[in-house]
């Protein structure tokens, strides 16, 4: 163990020794039953005197953060009770230098203070049915597959692969999504893709370059929490735009449009998140042709639009737009796994060359390896098969979740069915709120996003989010089943 001691400091060494290791039992880095070095071993490692150690550790151990066994040596003791609670938090905050205490107050965004209100579970448990998530199956994810592609890429390009490559991005990976999204309607050429660490990273980019504080942004009410968190650490002023089972009501924005001038309109129209809901046509080309005429730029946000299981596909707003209004972004994330981080966007005019820009300045590039790799992926037609199989899955998966919330759910809970992407929109009885449910839902064995986290302005919390995909149709109905059980407990907790 290395323990860096100031000989120099007032502080006495076998303090020093005492502080540092508290601080690594604090952090978790020494966690509970982990043996320390012998005091004769440390000693010797650290060069002082045996005593200097045994006195480390005898505070240690007065203050309850180790114990001894007789003839086998100290461990750290760290009952879960024993954790430093808020309050103790707060005060070990302010002995950080003052712009780091400020700092950790600015970073706190919206969806992260609403988080921390909730107590949002953020690690599912093994007996925890965790419909909270936001991405796809893990179990479909094509480890096996993609690896291949990668041992494959290796072989091929050898040094190439490793270098920071084009910061436009892989040009032959550009030009398969250019395929891609013909496929779609979308007219795209290489040359106006531009590969992003994930798709966050060109809501990122888009929002650094469009944006300054006080603009105002357009967007569904609710929409995805990450975009609102995006657009506020910008000082964007955000205006939400109500959502039905036809996506957002476009026939509000003329007005919003005339009254607050805003800089950028973000849009999720295909399976949004949080509701599932797929604009109606009619809705994208009044949408398209709104922002032509008050020149406001659209952010068009397809996350999953290649996972519909059934109805008619709705052409993007991109392939509607004829000159340049419609900045559309994509993403291999929810299609195929997120940790890839492989996003893109598709502009044309100006403001890719910006956009270019500015992401060369952000990172340099997004990973040229693993580009490679996705390409060669796609390329031999795995992604495709990939793609069939999880539409086929998750339409079972979806199928399943529906039966269960007509089968267990009380007659006030409501829902749409949502013909694609991950999640079912649910609006609760009256009287129970996300707040109150989550805790209960907890105690039931089964976590749910609380639909006030993606709400921009004024919070609604009578929703919440069900992923529908990440796990076999009776684990997602047993989940619905326990989730019917805990909102009949709120609701007599409710009415009595
Ligand atoms: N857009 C939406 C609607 C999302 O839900 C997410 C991730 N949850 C993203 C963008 C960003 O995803 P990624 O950066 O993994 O592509």
């Amino acid at each position: 163990m290395r323990i860096p001691l100031d000989h120099y400091s007032q502080l006495p060494l076998y303090r020093q020794i005492e502080c540092f290791l508290h601080e690594e039992i604090d952090s978790g880095a020494l966690q509970t039953d982990t043996k320390l070095p012998s005091t004769r071993e440390l000693a010797n490692s650290l060069g002082v005197n045996r005593i200097t150690v045994i006195n480390a550790y005898a505070e240690l151990e007065a203050k309850g953060l180790v114990y001894t066994k007789l003839g086998s040596g100290t461990y750290v003791a760290y009952p879960p009770e024993s954790l430093p609670d808020r309050k103790d938090q707060e005060t070990d905050e302010q002995r950080w230098p003052l712009w780091q205490q400020q700092l950790s107050h600015k970073a706190m965004l919206p969806g992260e203070l609403e988080k921390e209100r909730i107590g949002l579970v953020s690690e599912p448990s093994e007996d925890l049915i965790w419909l909270a998530g936001g991405q796809g199956a893990v179990d479909l994810f094509p480890a096996d597959d993609f690896r291949k592609s990668l041992q494959s890429i290796l072989l091929r390009d050898k040094t190439e692969a490793m270098g920071y490559g084009d910061d436009a991005g892989y040009l032959p990976l550009r030009a398969t999504i250019a395929h891609i999204l013909a496929n779609q309607g979308i007219h795209a050429h290489p040359k106006d893709i531009l590969i992003t660490t994930g798709s966050q990273q060109a809501l990122s980019l888009v929002a650094n370059l469009l944006l300054r504080p006080g603009d105002v942004v357009l967007l569904e009410s609710p929409t995805y929490s990450g975009a609102i968190d995006l657009f506020t650490s910008e000082g964007a002023q955000l205006v939400g735009v109500p959502v039905d089972e036809n996506g957002m009501q476009v026939e509000r924005i003329e007005a919003l449009l005339r009254t607050y001038h805003p800089k950028l309109i973000y849009t999720i129209p295909t399976f949004h998140n949080p509701t599932g809901a797929c604009m109606s046509g009619t809705r994208r080309r009044q949408l398209v042709a709104l922002a032509k005429k008050y020149n406001a730029p659209i952010l068009e946000d397809e996350f999953v639009g290649d996972l519909r299981y059934d109805g008619r596909a709705q052409p993007a707003l991109k392939s509607l737009d004829c000159c340049g209004d419609v900045i559309y972004t994509g993403t291999f994330s929810k299609m195929l796994m997120p940790g890839i981080r492989v996003g893109y966007l598709l502009a044309s005019g100006p403001v890719y060359e910006r956009l270019r820009a500015w992401k060369h300045t952000t990172d340099l590039a997004s990973s040229n390896l693993i580009q490679r790799a996705l390409e060669a992926y796609i390329s031999v037609g795995r992604y495709q098969t990939h793609l069939n199989r999880a539409r086929r899955i998750y339409r079972r998966r979806r199928d399943a979740a529906i039966a269960a919330l007509h089968k267990y759910m009380p007659d006030d809970v409501e829902w749409i069915t949502p013909q694609g992407g991950l999640f079912i929109w649910l609006k609760l009885p009256d009287g129970v709120t996300d707040h109150n449910l989550y805790a209960s839902a907890i105690s039931h064995k089964v976590a749910f996003a609380p639909g006030s986290l993606f709400f921009p302005a004024e919070k609604s919390r009578q929703f919440l989010r069900l992923n529908f995909v990440m796990h076999p149709g009776e684990i997602i109905a047993e989940g619905i089943r326990r989730l019917s059980e805990a909102i009949s407990n709120s609701l007599g907790i409710a009415s009595s």
